[in-house]
């Protein structure tokens, strides 16, 4: 069987164009090398555009059923000033933010896909892609055989196989990079809190089962100075750096932690004949953004909608080969990212001393409120918003 469209990687990015391109009407086939409904690296934040596209999806019911906290607030806390909380204004379809865990995010999404028309199949690797006998992507090589296709979609993360074997530009690279450590705690607490210290940063997040997803972020070189000996005394002291006072650092931790040894950010090239990559794989920016995901949402609905301009243009992927549309995906795509990329990177150097970090994070909100802005503009998919 031949599909219109293979997506590599079924988690954020991969599952959410899966169903969307499913939902299209499009044959799909959405492939994983990992186990369905597992975890993964991430401290679950949602800026306000993902949230937007969950619900645009008709998918925030099931995150809200699932027992996942409303996040009303954000604190920014800096050192030697008092803190600052910024209500989150409800707006349609974006009653408050959401961070939940993973296994539960990832696979709401997938079984969206599936429900929509989609076949997953997990435990598959891709291995290489096919080409055809003008070069162009024309399907997947896996350990259970070849798999054809118009279309491959890459959604499998940093270490993109499909941006490889593409030989993806990249257009863009950061020069900094975060290492994160991060626990949950047994916290209540009813808003996200942002803590920027010297040199270092950190951050609370509300997620489900009544914990909170608590990290901090420095330089490789300073977090591994500071995480040495017993991990509990460790951690107490880097939170203590970054938040001295907080009650954070006497909540006890629940679970074990979890590191990130931090890697710099890049823009690949959003695609090329017969492939396209989004998430991670194709823009990747420092975890010290939390924004990751929020971007990986956005990036699966501008691809779908082009490679859905690309099939109605023609009975077999366009008569141009959906070049057009991908090339308005990638413009999109990439003006809305390198704001990102730049201001995350900066804030990756940890080159600032508390405060001096906020015209940085501010720079950060301005690209995401561009984000939202062109987001309210998109149709609503399923139970709309607009
Ligand atoms: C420490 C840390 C904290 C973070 N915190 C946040 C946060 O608070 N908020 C936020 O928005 N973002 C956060 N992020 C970023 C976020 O986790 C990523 O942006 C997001 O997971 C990207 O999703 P993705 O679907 O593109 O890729 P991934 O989640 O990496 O999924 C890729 C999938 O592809 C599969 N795959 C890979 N190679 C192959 C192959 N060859 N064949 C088949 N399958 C393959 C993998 O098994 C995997 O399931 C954080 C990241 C880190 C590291």
């Amino acid at each position: 069987m031949r599909y219109d469209v293979i997506v590599v990687g079924a988690r954020v990015a991969g599952a959410s164009t899966a169903m969307l391109l499913a939902r299209a009407g499009l044959r799909v086939l959405l492939l994983d090398r990992g186990r369905r409904g597992t975890d993964t690296l991430s401290t679950h934040a949602f800026m306000r555009a993902g949230v937007l596209q969950l619900s645009r999806w008709g998918l925030l019911d099931r995150i809200v059923a699932a027992g996942t906290p409303p996040i009303a607030s954000t604190t920014f806390r800096y050192p030697g000033e008092e803190p600052v909380t910024v209500g989150h204004r409800p707006s349609p379809g974006v009653e408050a933010l959401y961070a939940p865990r993973r296994d539960l995010l990832d696979e709401i999404l997938v079984a969206a896909a599936a429900e929509a028309g989609a076949e997953v199949r997990h435990g598959y690797a891709v291995t290489d892609l096919l080409r055809d006998a003008t070069g162009r992507v024309c399907g997947v090589v896996t350990p259970h055989g070849a798999l054809r296709a118009r279309f491959v979609v890459g959604a499998d993360g940093i270490r993109s196989l499909v941006a490889t074997a593409a030989r993806a530009r990249v257009l863009a690279s950061g020069r900094n990079r975060s290492a994160v450590r991060y626990t949950y705690l047994d916290l209540a607490v009813p808003g996200t809190e942002w803590f920027y210290g010297d040199h270092a940063g950190g951050g609370v997040i509300p997620t489900n089962n009544g914990a909170a997803c608590v990290f901090v972020g420095s330089t490789p070189a300073r977090l591994r100075q500071l995480w040495t000996g017993d991990p509990d005394r460790a951690w107490r002291a880097a939170l203590e750096q970054v938040a001295p006072g907080h009650p954070v650092a006497r909540a006890r931790r629940t679970e074990r932690f979890r590191g990130w040894s931090g890697l710099p950010g890049f823009l690949r090239q959003a695609s090329g004949p017969g492939w396209v990559l989004v998430g991670d794989a194709g823009f990747y920016k420092d975890p010290m953004s939390t924004h990751g995901m929020t971007d990986a949402l956005r990036d699966a609905e501008l691809a779908a909608n082009a490679l859905v301009a690309a099939f109605d243009g023609g009975t077999d992927g366009g008569t141009d080969g959906g070049t057009a549309a991908l090339a308005d995906f990638a413009r999109q795509r990439d003006s809305l990212a390198r704001p990102m990329l730049e201001a995350s990177d900066e804030i990756a150097s940890f080159d600032w001393r508390g405060a001096e970090v906020a015209p940085l994070v501010k720079r950060l909100s301005v690209a995401m409120a561009d984000e939202v802005t062109l987001l309210e503009g998109l149709p609503g998919v399923e139970e709309g918003v607009a």
